[in-house]
């Protein structure tokens, strides 16, 4: 309850998903969605597509007339997705949701457990399945109950794929069951706290978690992503992301866009570093999204071919953070990079590295230095960090403490879980550890359960990995926290040397001797032959603490 004197006399009109649609389909109707479907001419899926914004909210509306009239979707019933980027699914996203109902996109790059789990949690109606994925999710759907109905986007007749899912589920044909609908919807004039999409944020621990976000959450995220600061980008430009719809509604690029009226390339299935380059280069893309392991592909992909993009102005780059060397080689071919932070508990924007006074006029290593940080929070997202007993901790660019954020457009639960997730304050405690500097830019040094506390301090795993991978023989270096009789724990540094190097625990620790707080330095070095990643390249630390479960330090024996 909110305290209140004299009401205002403005318009009381919620924020909905609908005004974004209607927006986008009148002031930037002939703006154009095109989307690649990535399979090369002479296939059956036409190589490039191109709609515009006026035709998505038109046929939103068909598929919100289709999936009432037909398959009797009513209230807040969950429809799901299981495709790549490509306009139907943003007809799909709208038609759903506008309508009052909830939309759920599901990530295909789970595995089929996971999925399943996902699909039964949400109890998810209907789902809407790219041709190509029919199969996996003719698989995924055995085990699952709630689904009735499976529309196969693009023109095929159903009974092609009706053999691929269980007895009992309807499947029918996207275009035929749109075709022939009012292009007009009656959208209903919802609450602004109504649920609007279902998205599951994945741990490396754990059953993914639900974030139901509302339409207000969404439109307000939109408005903060669109500044100049965040995306970057306006109605001029040409927006490519490769962050896909599942990944916290592509950043929240699905409303954004049409709420701006920049114009979108989707990108399809095709993401690997030539398919990429071809995209920007051909579609003259200017701003692009998505995560490090996308665009070190493309460098390796530019580099190799000595080829350039020279309408690509800006790269947001995060999901895990932006090696110093990439946001290198970006500025050295002329774009700009802008490094983000964020959750899907959080829509996902949490902070962007921009340059601010007094650092906009850094150079050379100093403005990487700045650009290389997650960045500082736009207008909407509160942060703070405190020790483990709830503490602040000061903004001195040096304590690091656990980061906990608040704000419109944060999950204050997570979607059928009966659990407090806020501190007393209102604070989500977000499971990274970070700094803060008097100038509001936020560095990551850890995620809360990877840190290393050693006789009561905490030690950043993250910077002794940094340090220790600037060794010349280091290909990739992982830091864990390893039970000590004293102090706790004390940090191991495990190392993976550089095809053909050699080097010896004592010449990397004294390579890193000096740099770092004495106290930080490694009790040991570890040598292994690979180290193991999540699917979205991040370090995979609980396979690290099993591997090595049994390890007892030198130092600990005395
Ligand atoms: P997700 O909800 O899947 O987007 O994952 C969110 C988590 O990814 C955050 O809590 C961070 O641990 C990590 N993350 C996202 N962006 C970055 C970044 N720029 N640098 C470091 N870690 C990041």
């Amino acid at each position: 309850s909110y305290s209140r004197s004299m009401l205002s006399t403005m318009m009381d009109i919620p924020l909905s998903l609908t005004r974004i649609l209607e927006y986008g389909a009148s002031v930037h109707g002939s703006t154009t969605v095109t989307t690649w479907h990535g399979e090369g001419t002479g296939s059956e899926f036409d190589p490039a597509e191109e709609v515009t914004f006026r035709d998505i909210a038109a046929r939103a509306a068909a598929f919100a007339h289709a999936i009432h009239d037909d398959l009797g979707i009513t209230g807040d019933e969950r429809v799901g997705s299981f495709m790549w980027n490509c306009a139907e699914h943003l007809e799909v996203m709208f038609g759903t949701a506008c309508k009052g109902a909830i939309f759920a996109p599901l990530n295909k790059q789970l595995m089929n457990d996971q999925i399943r789990h996902i699909i039964n949690h949400a109890e998810i109606s209907a789902i809407v399945c790219d041709p190509r994925l029919a199969q996996q999710l003719g698989k995924v759907l055995v085990g699952t109950d709630s689904v009735k109905s499976v529309i196969i986007t693009g023109a095929q007749p159903a009974q092609q794929f009706a053999h691929l899912f269980p007895r009992g589920i309807e499947v029918y044909s996207y275009e035929a069951l749109i075709d022939g609908r009012s292009t007009v919807y009656d959208w209903p004039e919802l609450d602004e706290r109504t649920a609007a999409a279902l998205c599951y944020s994945t741990g490396t621990t754990g059953a993914p978690k639900g974030v139901l976000y509302s339409h207000r959450s969404n439109v307000l995220h939109a408005l903060m992503a669109n500044s100049k600061d965040a995306l970057g980008t306006s109605a001029s430009d040409t927006m490519l992301p490769v962050v896909p719809l599942f990944h916290a509604n592509s950043w929240g690029i699905a409303f954004s866009a049409p709420s701006m009226g920049t114009k979108l390339v989707m990108p399809g299935p095709k993401l690997d570093g030539a398919s990429v380059y071809e995209l920007l280069s051909t579609e003259k893309v200017t701003h692009t999204a998505g995560v490090p392991t996308v665009w070190l592909m493309l460098l390796q992909y530019m580099a190799a071919n000595n080829v350039k993009l020279p309408d690509l102005q800006m790269v947001v780059c995060g999901g895990s953070a932006m090696p110093r060397s990439m946001i290198k080689a970006f500025l050295d071919m002329g774009t700009q990079v802008r490094h983000a932070w964020g959750m899907t508990e959080m829509s996902p924007l949490g902070t962007l590295a921009t340059l601010k006074p007094p650092f906009s006029e850094r150079t050379g290593e100093e403005r990487l230095d700045i650009l290389q940080t997650q960045g500082y929070p736009p207008f909407g997202v509160e942060m703070k960090i405190t020790d483990d007993a709830g503490k602040e901790l000061p903004w001195d660019g040096k304590t690091f403490g656990r980061l906990k954020v608040s704000g419109p457009a944060i999950a204050k639960a997570y979607f059928r879980v009966d659990a407090n997730i806020l501190d007393d304050a209102g604070f989500f405690d977000t499971g990274d550890v970070s700094t803060m500097d008097e100038h509001g830019y936020m560095r990551i040094t850890d995620r809360s359960k990877d840190v290393i506390k050693s006789g009561g301090e905490w030690i950043s795993s993250i910077d002794l990995e940094n340090l220790a991978v600037g060794h010349p023989a280091v290909a990739e270096a992982a830091v864990i926290g390893v039970h000590h009789p004293k102090w706790d724990e004390r940090p191991l540094l495990i190392v993976q040397l550089k095809q053909g190097e050699s080097a010896t625990r004592e010449d990397i620790l004294k390579y890193m001797d000096g740099k770092i707080a004495k106290w930080w330095m490694p009790d040991d070095v570890a040598f292994v032959d690979g180290i193991p990643h999540t699917a979205t390249g991040k370090i995979l630390k609980t396979a690290l603490r099993d591997q090595f479960k049994d390890y007892t330090f030198p130092t600990a024996a005395a």
